[in-house]
């Protein structure tokens, strides 16, 4: 349920309405927005009287929200979620750029390709140090020494670091983690999802290979319910009939989960194609679309990565990329809503 107030409501019987609420054990969440503020029940609410609250002095509408997402929910929160990391931000009119390889696989390669993103506009650094593979006999990651050199890929470039895992007992080593990936794997490990959730740490949630956006949705609930409101979506393409296609970029998705949650949502153009010579065209069509952000996987050696090399692009192809990103994220600003 969602309570708006009238402007300037007396604090008093604000405090009175919210305490009476909470003794229901129903947590009330705060939205002060620039003509309202809005409180989104959460809780059972099926026994509150609308018309009783309807009746206040301080409250100008309620509505029941039918969506079993709520703290995701673009009704309780009718303004973007900005989620800030070191000096970079995503979500807010922004267009941040993710980028770095696939896997850590040695200091040089991580150093050196994330000197070559920041070069070209990249805001934070990726690199997985976990792999989930399907394959037990490929590479697994350099695990606790991947993010070690990720942290010295950061003391050398600025640059926070994004990396995925893959169990909640591994959360000691991502202390000093700037971003917490959870793949597309993961997205419904309820249990990862609610340890996730203590933290205030930006998490970035990546769409299941079958999920749908209700689902999606549902899992960061499952963070935020917690308290950690620090979570950035990101559709990575979902699998579909298609071979051709590592998975098919639901591109449709941006429109879709900005209508329903006001969390940022970024694209990952990489694994929605499995083919390096795609990204572009997928990258451009993100942010064409109005995506906050983009995860791109850029390798200096694709040829020879230890983890998807066949999509990922060489620092060249993603400097030029960049511009054109950038360029195009700048003209759509200066054009109306349509
Ligand atoms: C990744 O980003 O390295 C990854 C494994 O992605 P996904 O979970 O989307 O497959
Ligand atoms: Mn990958």
């Amino acid at each position: 349920m969602i309570v708006i107030l009238k402007e300037n409501p007396d604090r008093d019987q604000l405090a009175g309405f919210i305490a009476w609420l909470e003794e229901k054990g129903i947590q009330v969440h705060t939205s002060v927005g620039e003509n309202h503020t809005i409180l989104g029940l959460i809780g059972d609410t099926s026994k509150v009287d609308i018309d009783l609250i309807s009746a206040l002095d301080i409250v100008a509408d309620v509505k029941r929200v039918q969506e079993p997402y709520k703290n995701a929910n673009r009704k309780f929160h009718p303004h973007d979620t900005v989620v800030r990391v070191g000096n970079a931000q995503i979500g807010g009119g922004t267009l941040t750029l993710i980028a770095g390889p696939c896997s850590v696989e040695s200091e040089e390669q991580i150093i050196s390709i994330a000197k070559a993103v920041k070069a070209s506009g990249a805001t934070l650094l990726r690199g997985g140090a976990f792999k989930p593979r399907t394959s037990p006999y490929s590479f697994q990651g350099l695990q606790a020494e991947g993010i070690r050199m990720l942290k010295l890929a950061r003391e050398e470039t600025g640059l926070p670091i994004v990396t995925e895992i893959m169990d909640a007992t591994h959360l000691p080593l991502f202390e000093d983690v700037d971003v917490i990936q959870v793949g597309a794997r993961n997205m419904q490990n309820f249990n990862l999802l609610k340890e996730l959730g203590k933290l205030r740490k930006p998490i970035l949630l990546k769409r299941g290979l079958s999920s749908t956006y209700e689902e999606l949705l549902m899992s960061a609930e499952y963070i935020m319910a917690g308290g950690n409101e620090n979570v950035i979506l990101c559709e990575r393409g979902i699998r579909t009939f298609e071979t051709y296609t590592r998975n098919t970029l639901d591109i449709g998705s941006v429109p879709v989960l900005k209508t329903l949650s006001h969390l940022p949502i970024i694209i990952d153009p990489s694994h929605a194609s499995g083919k390096a010579s795609l990204v572009p065209s997928l990258a451009v069509a993100a942010v064409a679309a109005g995506a906050d952000g983009l995860i791109v996987e850029v390798h200096n050696d694709p040829a020879h990565a230890l983890c998807d090399g066949p999509q990922s692009i060489r620092p060249e192809v993603f400097d030029t990329l960049a511009c054109k990103l950038n360029a195009l994220h700048k003209f759509l600003k200066t054009q109306p809503d349509v």
